[in-house]
């Protein structure tokens, strides 16, 4: 018999498939996380099999337990929401059934983490997934680090109390998209800059929430005329055009007399 690992919702009842519901309702045993909330779902589709509890303070032990039951029964994995293994407990399982010559099933379905990506609009061709950042010490600071480096898409799993402290730690113009309470009545994605969403959610932020940047905005090379639009600040907070211009040309790869040029020709 296979483990059959099967997603299920990530808020909307309906986004089951036809499949999850036939391997729930024929499976002998259905390891979950919480067993009222896997049960509440099944009881939504008139399922009823036997639940056991499966989660990350019992999973390193369980998992070959599991592994040995799935030769002979037919064992389905859940989660409490979405893909199992993704930000939740299934690897150790999923291990231990390769390892003991038991098929390992997969089926499609939800995710937060790709609905997201999805939904955000910026470029799903090549993306990181990150999962929920590390809350602080050094390998937070160089996973953001790494953000404002590399141009690729990042989607991490943020906690509404973190929220406004990781947007405050990225390059203010990333492009982002906080999508929140995907799949429910009260879903919002807002797209715009890490500075931008910063405000919008200044006062606070509740739900689920997944944060999708596009990467590379610090290695990005600003244009001329961004140049001098900064030398152009720079004057205005009071110092000379000439030093202005060459403070601007430090900071980006063009000369300090073209910029002077154009800053004090209007
Ligand atoms: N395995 C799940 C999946 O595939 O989506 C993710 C589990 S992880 C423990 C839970 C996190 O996923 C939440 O904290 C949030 O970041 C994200 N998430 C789950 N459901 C969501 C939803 N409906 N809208 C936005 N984010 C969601």
């Amino acid at each position: 018999m296979p483990l059959v690992v099967v997603p299920t919702p990530i808020g909307n009842l309906e986004d089951i498939t036809l499949r999850a519901l036939r391997v729930l309702t024929e499976a002998d045993l259905v390891a979950c996380e919480d067993t009222r909330r896997t049960g509440r779902l099944l009881a939504h589709h008139g399922i009823k099999r036997p639940l056991m509890a499966y989660h990350e303070h019992n999973e390193e032990r369980l998992a070959p337990e599991l592994a040995e039951r799935a030769h002979a029964e037919s064992v389905a994995l859940v989660s409490d929401a979405g893909t199992p293994l993704v930000s939740d407990p299934g690897y150790r399982l999923v291990r231990a059934c390769i390892e003991a010559g038991v098929a390992v099933e997969v089926l499609p379905g939800p995710s937060a983490a790709v609905t997201a990506l999805v939904a955000s609009g910026l470029p799903a061709d090549e993306f990181v997934f990150l999962g929920f950042l590390p809350r602080k010490g050094r390998e937070r600071g160089e996973l953001l680090e790494r953000v404002g480096r590399e141009a690729a898409t990042f989607v991490i799993y943020e906690s509404p109390h973190r929220l406004a402290k990781t947007l405050a730690q990225l390059p203010p113009e990333a492009p982002v998209a906080v999508c929140r309470e995907l799949t429910k009545l009260h879903e919002e994605v807002f797209r715009g800059t890490a500075a931008e969403a910063k405000v919008r959610y200044a006062e606070g932020v509740r739900g689920e929430i997944v944060l999708v940047v596009r990467g590379g905005a610090e290695a990005e090379e600003p244009g001329f005329e961004e140049v001098v639009e900064r030398a152009r600040r720079y004057v205005a907070e009071g110092e000379s055009p000439s030093r202005a211009a060459a403070r601007a040309a430090k900071e980006s790869d063009r000369k300090r007399s073209e910029i002077y040029e154009r800053l004090v020709s209007c």
